[in-house]
């Protein structure tokens, strides 16, 4: 029976299902940390929600799997809604046509783009089983909201099966100029399904501006409203401004919102982590293995478009250039790799731990390993503690939809001092602005980026981070959920009164 007034349609499911005793327990997330637990928080939000998301299921077994489930955890009672695709369609919509066509050019790598072995109408089946599956849980006149590209097409099904729905869709990624959108074939397709939608939202502007850019390349799309940007979401100058940006769109007789607003880091999670005693015992630990050396973290999955091969290039650059180092100072890297089935983030790793081996044997000495790589995930709790005791963080992604380790660490370090080097391209970036920030692409940028983060004075350290702590703590996950919970009332309202003027 359709109950929800607020649908979500993720593919990633909202726990974490182990079998216990030969049971299947669906057990809330260990740490409140991530996307998902902020979206969870909106249940609070509404009467009843659902959740669409995907799981894998043996042909065999579909007629005994219960498809819809009713939870029950710290966030209230809500129902999830799996839908059973196998082996061959999961294969086939993410990991071919999601992350070896879509993913590349969403981050402006067209020579990463593989086109070949796409079947979009896997792609589109699967978008159409996802819709179905959100209007069997939505009552009259509910949200359904969709997140991210691989689900592109959902809206315009959904639209088309129940025009009463109010869809909502957010781009957890960066959102590429119209030159670069325009290689997908299917890219008419994608823009006609996304402006079926009565809200579309982005982190930042400049993601959002080039989404309306991309559809008027392709669509009659009028901009009703434009609106100037927040100084605070726009700093002058850098890579990713974008001083004003289209705030409302119409096309085929409809309005379509658009929305620009970072998701926030858990600050006040990771205030109470910083004040658990476990969390002293382990800075203790691990400053005591340090020994006195500085300590730089760069913390991220293994993907090209996070830049870790050219962070540890600009690393042994370091060593080479400035020897007077050598002995003080201790990186870690961790590279967890989140498709290791892939070929193209097999090779990712494959480099990355080669120039690993190449640092350590040229500079390591019995008493001194410079680089420490990791390829395990480091448990949220544990992060914390390392990000406590990281003298600079290191984040120089090529593209990154917004970066949340970035904010992470800025807000571990209240009242502390500490350096965030932050590659401008990446969606954070447009808010620490405090950061020292480095273009990626040039070697130089680097080096000067490094060196600055190393040689900075303490009392300008503890300047930047003031200022960068109080805009992630002010623009927490919280406030992010406030925000689009508000922007949630516009688009009905917007709409409906365009069907009254209409009739
Ligand atoms: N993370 C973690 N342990 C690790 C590496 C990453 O818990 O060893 C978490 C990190 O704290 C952050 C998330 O994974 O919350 C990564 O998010 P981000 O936006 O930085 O990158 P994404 O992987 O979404 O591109």
């Amino acid at each position: 029976m359709s109950q929800s007034n607020l649908v979500i349609v993720y593919h990633r499911q909202p726990y974490e299902e182990v079998v216990e005793n030969g049971k299947t327990i669906y057990r809330e997330h260990a740490s409140p940390n991530g996307i998902v637990p902020t979206l969870k928080s909106f249940f609070s939000t509404v009467d009843h929600a659902s959740w669409v998301a995907w799981k894998q299921i043996d042909p065999s077994r579909k007629k005994k799997f219960d498809r819809v489930v009713d939870i029950s955890d710290s966030y209230g009672t809500y129902t999830v809604s799996r839908l059973p695709l196998t082996a061959q369609q999961v294969k086939s919509f993410y990991h071919v046509t999601s992350k070896e066509a879509l993913w590349p050019i969403l981050h402006s790598f067209p020579e990463k783009y593989n086109y070949d072995p796409v079947d979009w109408a896997t792609f589109r089946e699967v978008n159409r089983l996802f819709a179905e599956a959100a209007v069997e849980e939505a009552v009259e006149g509910a949200t359904v909201w969709v997140h991210d590209y691989n689900l592109w097409l959902v809206p315009l099904y959904v639209r088309q099966m129940r025009p009463d729905l109010r869809i909502a869709f957010f781009h957890h990624t960066p959102f590429p100029a119209p030159s670069m959108f325009n290689i997908l074939p299917w890219r008419e397709e994608i823009i006609d399904s996304l402006l079926a939608c009565d809200l579309v939202g982005f982190h930042i502007p400049r993601y959002a501006a080039s989404f309306v850019s991309t559809a008027r390349s392709l669509k009659d799309v009028e901009i009703l409203e434009e609106t100037p940007v927040e100084e605070s979401l726009t700093p002058c100058g850098a890579a990713l401004s974008e001083p004003v940006m289209p705030t409302r769109l119409r096309h085929g007789g409809r309005e379509i919102r658009i929305d620009a607003f970072p998701v926030g880091a858990n600050a006040s999670y990771i205030r109470e982590l910083c004040q658990r005693e476990v969390t002293r015992q382990r800075e203790e630990a691990i400053r005591k293995d340090l020994d006195g050396k500085r300590f730089i973290i760069s913390v991220g999955r293994t993907d090209y478009t996070k830049g870790t091969r050219d962070m540890l290039l600009a690393f042994e650059r370091l060593l080479e250039r400035r020897p007077e180092l050598l002995g003080t100072l201790q990186l870690l890297v961790t590279s967890v790799s989140s498709n290791p089935g892939m070929s193209v983030y097999r090779n990712v790793q494959r480099e990355i731990e080669q120039i690993a081996g190449r640092i350590n044997g040229r500079f390591a000495t019995l008493s001194w390993q410079p680089l420490l790589l990791s390829t395990r995930a480091l448990p949220f709790e544990e992060l914390v503690a390392y990000y406590r005791c990281a003298d600079v963080c290191w984040i120089t992604p090529l593209r990154d939809g917004l970066n949340l380790v970035a904010k992470e660490y800025v807000a571990a370090r209240r009242g502390m001092g500490g350096a965030l080097v932050l590659s401008e391209f990446t969606g954070a970036a447009v808010e620490l602005s405090s950061a020292v920030l480095t273009n990626p692409y040039s070697t130089r940028a680097m080096d000067a980026a490094i060196d600055a983060a190393l040689d900075m004075s303490e009392d300008e350290q503890r300047r930047r981070m003031d200022a960068m702590w109080k805009s992630v703590e002010k623009y927490d996950s919280t406030h992010w959920a406030r925000h689009i919970v508000n922007r949630f009332e516009l688009p009905r309202h917007a709409n409906d009164a365009h069907a009254v003027a209409a009739e």
